[in-house]
């Protein structure tokens, strides 16, 4: 990172404070989130993470040479064995379908991909591995085909939590079992019987716990130590707790991720979303009626941090605040924009803990500099200033057009720009009641038409 750049700084989970970044290796930052476990559509609390840790890998990309973003797949699950089970598909279809959504509906958030999708599947041998390791050093114990973490050996575990003995039970809600030694213990490894999926193992045939998925393939990519780790607020406990657990105790010295990152809760309309209060939206379902990138905007209008109201007021919001950069862009789609650094007052409002409202008022700031700017050589530069900043923010990637003609077939159209062509030739033939009815007719319609230099466009009201 070079000295023009903002420090970037980020409140660590950890410490819980706001820290300043320093990556192990500023040629390689590498980041590990926590994704998806494949079984059904993701939900709007599912691309809260991946919306803030997509924009946090965009201002990395910005500050260093290179990053690694690592973001696994949890394709082995009890969820998903019950999915499979209700419903006579089978485990691969589930999986192998909903992962497919999955991408489909993050790439419309204008999420890019990981550079690394690590499924859980491909990786049993390292997660045994790890068992054994940990068996092997006396931090967990075999007993009735489980293999279990045995937490008192760990002196500080609880150390991202801070809870204690009591709220550590109460809040994993463990299961009392008589192979357990003490019911803090957590599962790393657990018997499969003939209708579930398994893997031979020292244990007998089994399938891994959710936890050492995850410290097994963060390792086997990031390596011991690695600078970031992610995922939302819920995770926290007993999920981040276990893996710092596993891993600080299987490689001997390792302090495993250096930052922790944490996403606020999310509430729709100011209720828990569950599917039994009806509430429960999925990103599928809201891009049936709204661009992704309203969605990202809406998300990002909230500090990651703090828990985020979801609502249609919200999102309404940020499509009106798209339309209008769009309508910025549309203005001067004649003019080559220049070439520009990301202004100082995205960037450090993004340095500063990924600021995003902040981000987003002075993204409306530079608009407002490009709406006002006097002649083609300013608009030039403003432009150059929107774009690089929009890629920071990773909006105002759909081509100005088809934003504002989203929603209606080729059919309709075409039909409107034949309209479009009827009116222009009315008015260079002075028929201007015939231009005029045109124009009133698609307005009708809910079809606006906006004359600029260099033609008609059109949009929907
Ligand atoms: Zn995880």
């Amino acid at each position: 990172m070079t000295d023009t750049y903002p420090e970037l700084r980020i409140y660590d989970s950890l410490t819980r404070e706001k820290q300043v970044f320093e990556p192990i290796d500023d040629e390689n930052v590498r980041l590990y989130v926590c994704g998806p476990t494949v079984y059904d559509y993701a939900h709007v609390g599912n691309a809260r993470p991946v919306v803030v840790f997509d924009t946090l890998v965009r201002l990395l990309r910005y500050l260093y040479p290179n990053v690694t973003y690592v973001r696994n797949v949890t394709d082995i699950d009890d969820k998903i064995n019950q999915r499979a089970r209700d419903s006579g598909e089978s485990i691969s279809a589930i999986t192998a379908r909903t992962h497919q959504a999955y991408l489909e509906d993050m790439d419309a958030l204008n999420a890019d991909k990981p550079d690394i999708e690590p499924r859980a599947t491909d990786h049993i041998p390292d997660m045994i591995a790890m068992c054994e390791n940990l068996i092997e050093q006396g931090f967990a114990y075999a007993a009735e085909g489980h293999v279990l973490f045995a937490v008192s050996k760990y002196e500080q575990y609880g150390k991202l939590s801070r809870r204690n003995r009591d709220e550590m039970i109460a809040g994993a809600r463990v299961e009392i079992a008589p192979y357990k030694k003490d019911p803090a213990d957590f599962v790393l490894w657990k018997p499969s019987d003939d209708n579930t999926p398994g893997w031979d193992s020292p244990w007998g045939r089994g399938r891994p716990g959710w936890h050492i998925e995850c410290s097994a393939m963060a390792t086997r990519y990031l390596g011991e130590n690695f600078d970031i780790h992610g995922g939302g607020i819920d995770l926290v406990f007993p999920h981040h707790e276990n893996e710092i657990a596993q891993s600080c105790c299987a490689n001997h010295g390792s302090s495993y991720a250096k930052y922790w990152m944490h996403n606020g809760h999310l509430m729709v309309e100011g209720e828990k979303m569950s599917k039994s209060l009806g509430n429960f939206v999925t990103v599928h379902e809201l891009l049936e009626n709204w661009p992704g990138e309203a969605i990202r905007l809406a998300m990002m209008s909230t500090h990651y941090h703090q828990p985020i109201n979801w609502t249609l007021d919200n999102l309404r919001q940020a499509k009106e605040a798209l339309d209008r950069f769009y309508t910025a862009l549309r203005q001067t789609s004649y003019i080559i924009h220049e070439d520009a650094d990301v202004p100082d007052g995205v960037l450090n409002a993004l340095c500063d803990d990924l600021n995003t409202p902040l981000a987003i008022a002075e993204f409306h700031e530079l608009i407002t500099q490009l709406n006002k700017a006097k002649n083609d050589r300013k608009k030039a530069e403003a432009k150059g200033r929107v774009l690089a900043a929009a890629e920071l923010l990773g909006i105002l990637e759909i081509d100005v057009d088809s934003w504002f003609t989203a929603g209606g077939d080729a059919d309709e159209a075409a039909e409107i720009d034949a309209l479009i062509t009827k009116r222009a030739d009315a008015k260079k033939n002075r028929d201007f009641a015939v231009a005029d009815q045109i124009r009133n007719d698609l307005l009708a319609r809910g079809i606006i038409l906006e004359d600029f230099k260099d033609g008609t466009s059109w949009k929907r009201g």
